[in-house]
Order: C-alpha cells, then sequence, then structure tokens
C-alpha cells in the first residue's frame, strides 16, 4: 500500500511550526520507550481492522464521509500543540482559525453580522440553538418535523421545552397545513426547519413556513446539520437542486439560527459542529463570570458565547485550511465535489426506479436515496430488504436499512399497506464525490444481491 500522502504532508509542514519555538531552552525530554509504543500501535491498527470501510465507495450505507486530506493534516499539525478555543490563552492562533472559518459559513447564507462558533457536533449545537430559542420564547413549544432528527425531542426534554412533530407531506417534509393547524390551537414558540432531513434527506418548504411567520409570532430554528453545504448548488441550471430544495435553501438566511456540521459534507473530522446566529445580540445570553476562565485580552474570547468550555483548537485549524484550500462558493471545486454526490444519487435513483423488484417513492432531493422491495405483504418486503441489506454486505457492498412510513410510498405499492404502517426499505447515502464513478459497480453488486436474496 502506498504512504499515505497526508503524513508526508505533515512531515514537510511540522518543522516550520516547530522551528517558531526553537529559542526555548531544550527540555531534554526524548521520547522514550518508542518500542512499546510500537507495539501498542500495532494492536490498534489490528484492532481497528474491525470497522467497515467508511472510506471506501462501496461504503454507501450510513452517513460518512472521510475528512478531506488537508483536514486530515491540518488536524494533525493542530495537535502537535493541543490548542484550547476555549479561551485565548488556550489557543490563540486556532480560535482566530475558528471566527475566521465560521464567518465563512455564515457568508454562505448570506449573513455578515452574525454570532456564531463551532462545537463538538449537530447535537450540542442543536442544543444551543434550542437554549437560546427557548430563553427567547420561555414556556412555549418546539415543533420539528416527524422525520426530523430524534434528537430536537430529546434536547427539548433537555431544556424542559414541551416538544411535539408536525405531520409530513408524501415526501417527508413538513405539511406547511399541519403546522398551521398547531400554531393555532398552541402556543408554539419556535419551528425547527429541516433542510435535509438525516433519514431521507427531505427539504422543508422553508419558503412557505417564512409566510406562517408573518401571521403567527415564532422562532425559526434551521436544522442543516447534513444538508446546509447543499446551499451552494442552488444556482446551477442542471445538475442543480429541484424546484423545491432551491425555493428553501435561497431563503435560508431567514432564518433565526442555523446549524451546519463541517463533520458530514464540510470534510472534517468527527468533532466539528457549527451554530449561528443571526441577531448577535444573543450573545448576552452565554454571559458568565467564571474565575477560571483567563483574560489575556480585550478581544472577543470563544469560551463566552460557547456552551461548551473546553474545544479542540485542531478542529478550527482543519476546517479554516480546508476551506482555504476549497472556498465555500457556488461554481467552485468543493460545490462541484457535492454536486457529484447528488448525481450519483440522481443516477442510481434511475436504475432503482427501472427496476420492477424494487419501489422507489420519490426522486432524492438531496445525496441519500431510500427504497422499498416489492413482496405480496408489507412484512415480505421488510425481510427481503433485510436479506439484500445482508447479501449486498457479503459482497462488500454496504448500504443501510430504515424504518419508514408506509404512507410515504404509493398505496398500491404492496397489498396489506396500511397507511399508519411502517416498513423496512434499503438507504444509501452516496456523499461521496467518488460515488459519480462507482454507480456502475454499486449497481451491479446490488442487483446480483437482489437476485440472490429474493430466491
Ligand atoms: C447528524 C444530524 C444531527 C446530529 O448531529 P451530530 O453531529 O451527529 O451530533 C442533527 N440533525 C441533523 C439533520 C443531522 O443530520
Amino acid at each position: 500500500m502506498p504512504d499515505d500522502p497526508f503524513l508526508s504532508l505533515v512531515n514537510e509542514a511540522l518543522p516550520r511550526l516547530q522551528g517558531q519555538f526553537a529559542t526555548l531552552p531544550l527540555t531534554g525530554a526524548n521520547p522514550e520507550g518508542l518500542d512499546a509504543m510500537q507495539a501498542v500501535l500495532a494492536d490498534v491498527a489490528v484492532r481497528m481492522g474491525d470497522n467497515y470501510p467508511y472510506f471506501h465507495p462501496l461504503y454507501a450505507g450510513q452517513m460518512m464521509k472521510p475528512p478531506h486530506p488537508i483536514a486530515r493534516a491540518a488536524y494533525a499539525m493542530g495537535m502537535w500543540l493541543n490548542p484550547n478555543n476555549h479561551s485565548l490563552d488556550g489557543g490563540r492562533a486556532s480560535s482566530r482559525f475558528e471566527v475566521e472559518a465560521v464567518a465563512e459559513i455564515a457568508s454562505m447564507f448570506g449573513w455578515t453580522g452574525h454570532l456564531g462558533h463551532l462545537t463538538g457536533g449537530g447535537t450540542v449545537a442543536n442544543l444551543e440553538a434550542l437554549w437560546v430559542a427557548g430563553k427567547l420564547r420561555p414556556g412555549k413549544r418546539v415543533v420539528a418535523s416527524a422525520q426530523a432528527h430524534y434528537t430536537h425531542s430529546r434536547i427539548s426534554a433537555v431544556l424542559g421545552l414541551e416538544f411535539s412533530a408536525v405531520g409530513v407531506d408524501g415526501r417527508g417534509r413538513m405539511d406547511a397545513e399541519a403546522l398551521e393547524h398547531q400554531l393555532r390551537s398552541q402556543e408554539i414558540g419556535t419551528v425547527v426547519v429541516t433542510l435535509g432531513t438525516t433519514g431521507i434527506g427531505a427539504v422543508d418548504p422553508l419558503d412557505q413556513i417564512l409566510k406562517l411567520r408573518e401571521k403567527y409570532d415564532f422562532r425559526i430554528h434551521v436544522d442543516a446539520a447534513y444538508g446546509g453545504y447543499f446551499k451552494l448548488l442552488t444556482g446551477l441550471p442542471a445538475g442543480g437542486l429541484s424546484g423545491g430544495a432551491t425555493r428553501a435553501f435561497d431563503c435560508i438566511g431567514e432564518a433565526d439560527s442555523i446549524v451546519v456540521d463541517p463533520h458530514k459534507h464540510g470534510l472534517q473530522p468527527y468533532g466539528c459542529g457549527c451554530v449561528l446566529f443571526h441577531d448577535p445580540g444573543v450573545g448576552h445570553f452565554y454571559k458568565h463570570d467564571s474565575p477560571y476562565t483567563y483574560f489575556s485580552s480585550a478581544e472577543l474570547h470563544l469560551g463566552e458565547i460557547t456552551l461548551e468550555c473546553s474545544r479542540p483548537g485542531a478542529a478550527a485549524v482543519a476546517l479554516w485550511a480546508t476551506q482555504r484550500l476549497l472556498p465555500l462558493a457556488a461554481g467552485g471545486e468543493f460545490a462541484e465535489s457535492l454536486g457529484r454526490c447528488r448525481q450519483a444519487a440522481l443516477q442510481l435513483y434511475d436504475r432503482l426506479r427501472s427496476d420492477t423488484r424494487f419501489v422507489v417513492a420519490f426522486e432524492p432531493e438531496l445525496d441519500i436515496l431510500v427504497w422499498g422491495v416489492k413482496a405480496a405483504s408489507v412484512e415480505e418486503a421488510s425481510r427481503r430488504a433485510q436479506s439484500i441489506f445482508d447479501e449486498a454486505a457479503r459482497r462488500d457492498l454496504h448500504l443501510a436499512l430504515v424504518q419508514l412510513p408506509l404512507n410515504l410510498f404509493p398505496s398500491d405499492s404492496w397489498p396489506d399497506a396500511s397507511p399508519g404502517g411502517t416498513m423496512t426499505c434499503l438507504r444509501s447515502v452516496l456523499m461521496k464525490p467518488e460515488h459519480l464513478d462507482w454507480v456502475d459497480r454499486i449497481w451491479g453488486i446490488l442487483s446480483e444481491a437482489a437476485k440472490d436474496a429474493l430466491v
């Protein structure tokens, strides 16, 4: 196997960083016990083999995307110092990287005077957004679509806020009429609008929900943890997004807060979410007076606007470096690679829907595909999905399974389908740009696997 290019990148750049500390007196601390470490690492290498090959295009199951080599290299360099972005003392350079990288994400959504920071992931980012929402709309309910991430109901429980789900349309998007019905009958403080649901990639109709905001007073929090970067594809004539998704992403800047996960589609290692608030004034909710926080300058310090205290400065270093190399620009290289993911999903969709063994409910909105299996009953269809999943895995093609409501499919898809029921379906997240070159191979294996599973 060839050397990993990111290791040589780090080896070349690290002396430049180390050289800046060369005037310090030597500590004499040469690393000892290298042999013992080598042995431990050999064990680690063996045990880490017990994983699915997430980096490979034949892994087309869950929402997993390998970090870009620049992100891995920059993260590793950041780790040489291990800065802590809780305070400027803990990470002066990496705090600046964070402020700049977050501003670039905000400007992708059309924001300039925002407040925002990185978090451990989408969960904490959403928690902060709903925490602020709860402060501004005390005692009022949070709602999200029935296809929204389960984290919203759990976070609401943590924050002591009432939560309820809003029904979805035939494509799994929040039903604006169902939302209005709830707005009329309940005190709703915050509507969580998901632009790209985790399960099926549905894009809620933000444009319609904004119209309702003119009539009813509520906050809009956009959960774009997975889908946020697709904003960059809205202007494309071909290979862009559908009309509905384009309309939703086009008005994302009208939201009160936005969450996006650089560790999902932003090519970052895990541990990198981002929360943004349109009104920087909400920063006062974070205010604290900790005797432990050290103030080394009058500059803004990220520890004052985050709920998490210690945070990895290396994550900010990696994100900044990635955005420097691949700016978040429509028509740029990053956007182009995102477009390839979507193209891959559309191509596999075409194969699936022209094959009578499968039932595909709708065209993918982003790069997630879900499909059911034809059978004489719902129960049999669920069993078949499981067998195809197993047969594909035996052939090194890794898909995912998802439990879906039957009303996402045409009502005559299975003889005993009842609108309230659910079934096991197959799911594939085609979020690596290389997937586009692998659609034929993926389809070939899937088709073979289905042949063997359905005998
Ligand atoms: C992934 C995801 C989350 C949770 O984020 P983590 O980074 O896994 O903590 C929340 N909402 C949506 C829409 C997601 O896709």
